[in-house]
C-alpha cells in the first residue's frame, strides 16, 4: 500500500486547532508555589526556585520552591512526629474516613480550578482531564477513604495452648515520588491508601508538574489533615527523590516512574534502611489483533492503547500485532481513523491531542521516529511536529515493524504506534512475551479458548480481552519483570502501606478449641 508524499509518507491532516490561531489565554491564576511541611506553606532552605513551563507555548508559568536535601529532613521530621505522636494513626478508622471523604468533596468542589491548573502545568487535554483524570481521582481517594474502618487481621488457630491474632499496622513514614502523564491521579493513588492505613507521606511531584499537587496540599488543610500528615516537595529527582530513597527515618517508598530510575530507588534502598519498596515502572505492550475480531472495533481499540494522553502512558499498547489475514485492512482503516484526532490547543474543547510535556520528551520522541526510518519500518502516517512553538508532535504509525527494531523494543512515551504482522496464537504468545517488560496486554479476538491461551500465557500484570485501558480504583495494577515490583489500586494497593503483627499468649486454665 501507498502513501505517497515528500518524504515517502502520506502528510498528516492535522492543523493544530486554537482559538483565533493563537494558544488560549490560561483560565487560571497560580496560587500555591512553595513547599508544604507540617501544614503549611514555606520557603524552600535554600531560598531556591525552580521554573515550571507551559508545554504550549514553552513559556514560563511561574517559579516555584525548589525543596533539596534539608527540606527532605524538615518534611520527614514532620511526617515522623505526626506518626509517632500525632492524632492520625491513633483515631478510629471511621474518623480517617470521614476526613478524607471530606477531602474528596472539596477536590470536587475546586475541580473546575484544579482541572484547568493541570492542563496547563502538564499540557493535558482539559476535556481528558475533567471526564477522566479528576474523577478518577477523586473515586481513589474516595475508594480507599472507604477501607479506612474496615482494615483488620485474622484470629489464628494455634498448634498449642495459645490464643493468637494479627495486627494490620500501618507501616509508618512514606516517601512517594511520581511522575507528570497523569499527575492528580498518580498523587491521590499514592496518597489515599498510605493515608486511609493512617500512615504519614511525603510526596514528591515531578519536576514538571508541582502545581495541581500543591494546590491539593491546600485542600488537605480545609478537610482536616493533621499538620505533619501530608508534606508536599516539589523539586528534581537527583536531588529530592534520592534523599527521599535514601532517608534513614522513612519506612517505606512507593515509585512511579521509568525503570531506571526505579533501579537507583531500589538501590538506595537496599544501602540505607531497606525500606519496603513498591516500584511501577516501564512497559512496551502488546495489543494482539485477531483474524476474527471486529475490525472497526479493533481499530477504536489500538487507537486509545496508543494515542491516549500523546502515548504518555506507561500502559500503552504500542505493539500492535495484527494477524494476517486482516492486515492490510487492519493498516488501511488506522491510517484513516488516526486522521481524525483532533490535534491542538489542549485547553480547547474537542481537542483530543495535545503537546508533549516537555522539550526533553520531544526531542526523544523525534528520535524514536528517525530510528523507526534508520531500521527500516515503513512510517505509514505522521511523523513530524506540528507549530511554531510548544511541544506538538503528530500522531504517528509505522508498519512493518520487526521485533527486534528500537521502537518494538524500547519504550518510547509518545504517539507512536508501532504494527507488526503475525500468521499463530503460539507465535504471537512467544513474540508478546520477547521483552523485558511485563506491565499490561491486550487480546481482541472472538474465541474463548484464545481469549484464555492468550491471557494465562502472556507474562503481564493486567490482561484485557476485547477492550484496554479499563479499570478504575477497584483493579490491581502492577508489572511482570522490570515493569515493576508490587500491585496498586484495589485491595492490593492497601497491602503497600501495612504490615502484619502477630501476637500470641499462653491460655491457661481454658478449653483450648
Ligand atoms: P520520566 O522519564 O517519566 O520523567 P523518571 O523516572 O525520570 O520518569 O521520573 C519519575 C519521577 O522520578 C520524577 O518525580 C523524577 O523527579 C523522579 N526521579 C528522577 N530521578 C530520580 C532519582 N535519582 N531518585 C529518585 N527519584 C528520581
Amino acid at each position: 500500500m501507498a502513501f505517497p508524499n515528500s518524504n515517502g509518507t502520506e502528510a498528516g491532516p492535522w492543523k493544530l486547532a486554537m482559538e483565533d490561531g493563537k494558544p488560549i489565554k490560561p483560565p487560571v491564576t497560580v496560587k500555591y508555589t512553595k513547599l508544604f511541611i507540617n501544614g503549611e506553606f514555606v520557603d524552600s532552605v535554600s531560598g531556591k526556585t525552580f521554573e515550571t513551563f507551559d508545554p504550549r507555548t514553552e513559556e514560563v508559568i511561574t517559579g516555584v520552591s525548589e525543596a533539596t536535601k534539608e527540606d527532605v529532613d524538615l518534611a520527614v521530621k514532620a511526617a515522623r512526629a505526626a506518626f509517632d505522636h500525632g492524632p492520625w494513626p491513633r483515631m478510629s478508622g471511621s474518623e480517617r474516613s470521614r476526613i478524607l471523604n471530606k477531602y474528596a468533596d472539596l477536590l470536587q468542589q475546586h475541580s473546575e480550578e484544579l482541572a484547568k491548573l493541570e492542563t496547563w502545568d502538564a499540557g493535558k487535554c482539559l476535556d481528558m482531564v475533567q471526564g477522566f483524570d479528576l474523577p478518577e481521582a477523586i473515586g481513589n481517594l474516595r475508594y480507599y477513604a472507604g477501607y479506612a474502618d474496615k482494615i483488620h487481621g485474622l484470629t489464628l488457630k494455634m498448634n498449642g495452648p495459645y490464643q493468637g491474632y494479627t495486627l494490620q499496622e500501618p507501616i509508618g513514614v512514606c516517601g512517594q515520588i511520581i511522575p507528570w502523564n497523569f499527575p492528580l491521579i498518580m498523587f491521590f493513588l499514592k496518597i489515599s491508601p498510605a493515608l486511609a492505613c493512617g500512615c504519614t507521606v511525603v510526596i514528591k511531584p515531578a519536576e514538571d508538574t508541582p502545581l495541581t499537587a500543591l494546590y491539593c496540599a491546600h485542600l488537605s488543610v480545609e478537610a482536616g489533615i493533621p499538620p505533619g500528615v501530608l508534606n508536599v516537595l516539589p523539586g528534581f529527582g537527583a536531588t529530592v527523590g534520592a534523599a527521599i530513597s535514601n532517608h534513614m527515618d522513612i519506612d517505606k517508598i512507593a515509585f512511579t516512574g521509568s525503570t531506571q530510575v526505579g533501579r537507583l530507588v531500589m538501590e538506595a534502598s537496599a544501602k540505607s534502611n531497606l525500606k519496603d519498596v513498591t516500584l511501577e515502572l516501564g512497559g512496551k505492550s502488546p495489543l494482539i489483533v485477531m483474524d476474527d475480531f471486529n475490525i472497526d472495533e479493533a481499530v477504536e481499540i489500538a487507537t486509545v492503547a496508543s494515542f491516549i494522553n500523546m502515548g504518555q502512558v506507561c500502559l500503552a499498547g504500542s505493539r500492535v500485532f495484527v494477524q494476517e489475514g486482516v492486515y492490510d485492512e487492519f493498516v488501511k482503516k488506522i491510517v484513516e481513523r488516526v486522521k481524525k484526532q483532533v490535534v491542538g490547543d489542549p485547553f480547547k474543547r474537542g481537542v483530543q491531542h495535545g503537546p508533549q510535556v516537555n522539550k526533553v520528551q520531544f526531542d526523544r520522541i523525534l528520535k524514536y521516529i528517525q530510528y523507526g526510518k534508520i531500521d527500516g519500518a515503513n512510517l505509514l502516517i505522521g511523523g513530524h511536529s506540528l507549530g511554531k512553538k510548544g511541544f506538538y508532535i503528530e500522531p504517528t504509525i509505522f508498519n512493518n515493524v520487526e521485533d527486534d527494531m528500537r521502537i518494538a523494543k524500547e519504550e518510547i512515551f509518545g504517539p507512536v504506534m508501532s504494527i507488526l504482522k503475525f500468521k499463530t496464537v503460539e507465535e504471537v504468545i512467544e513474540r508478546g512475551n520477547k521483552t523485558i517488560y511485563g506491565l499490561v496486554a491486550g487480546v481482541l479476538t472472538n474465541n474463548i479458548n484464545v481469549a484464555n491461551r492468550v491471557s494465562r500465557s502472556l507474562r503481564a500484570g493486567t490482561i484485557w480481552i476485547n477492550c484496554y485501558l479499563t479499570g478504575g480504583s477497584e483493579w490491581s495494577l502492577g508489572g511482570y519483570k522490570m515493569s515493576g515490583i508490587g500491585r496498586e489500586f484495589g485491595p492490593f494497593g492497601l497491602q503497600n502501606y501495612l504490615q502484619v503483627k502477630s501476637v500470641i499468649t499462653p491460655i491457661h486454665d481454658s478449653p483450648w478449641l
